[in-house]
């Protein structure tokens, strides 16, 4: 069983190649970011909670996201791995995901971390703007906020794989398949 975290920054393409790994290793995907605008479309109790700090750019608290992730991972059956994207966020969120996946006896194989300059992340984002209909994509002032938090509070979630042994940084700039070519070298290798 393999299962990835996909890391990176807001807008470092962290979709875009899950979509491509899906296909390739068959893993089952689980994006938070997508989990949440799921719940919002359907105007469910989680969905209405978590929109003003989605909107704001701000990380939905700890042990909302931990449970979406639990009852995701217990309603799936049979798979050959999970993708983890935009999860853990918090050095808390990782632990608890190493919790729930022990008591599976699967662990963490290993993190990919895409490394974007933040010129690069703001650039997409902003061409991203047009066609997504996220609020946090539309303004300069959100999309800042979400680099910060990404910088105050995510990227020590890097250093948590560090310690363990199990984090391989990608160089996130060029095409979409030389990045991948990149990612499943590393996944290979897992
Ligand atoms: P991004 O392109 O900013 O990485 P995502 O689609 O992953 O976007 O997430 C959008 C928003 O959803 C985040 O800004 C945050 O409010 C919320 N969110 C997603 N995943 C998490 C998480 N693991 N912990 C807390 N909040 C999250």
């Amino acid at each position: 069983m393999l299962n990835i975290v996909l890391f990176g920054p807001p807008g470092a393409g962290k979709g875009t190649q899950s979509e491509k790994i899906i296909e390739k290793y068959g893993l089952t995907h689980i994006s938070t970011g997508d989990l949440f605008r799921k719940h919002l479309g359907e105007g469910t109790e989680l969905g209405k909670m978590a929109k003003s700090f989605m909107d704001a750019g701000n990380l939905v608290p700890d042990e909302v996201v931990i449970g979406m992730v639990d009852d995701k991972i217990k309603s799936t059956a049979d798979s050959a791995g999970f993708i983890f994207d935009g999860f853990p966020r918090t050095v808390p969120q990782a632990e608890a995901l190493d919790k729930l996946l022990t008591d599976k006896g699967h662990p963490i194989s290993g993190m990919i971390a895409l490394e974007v300059p933040e010129e690069e992340l703001k650039k997409r984002i902003k061409e991203r703007a047009k066609t997504s209909g996220r609020v946090d994509d539309q303004d300069e002032a959100k999309i800042d906020n979400r680099i910060r938090v990404y910088q105050e509070e995510t990227m020590p979630v890097a250093n948590y794989y560090q310690e363990q042994r199990k984090f391989s940084p990608i160089h996130g700039v060029g095409s979409i398949d030389e990045i991948f070519m990149a990612i499943s070298a590393v996944m290979d290798a897992y």
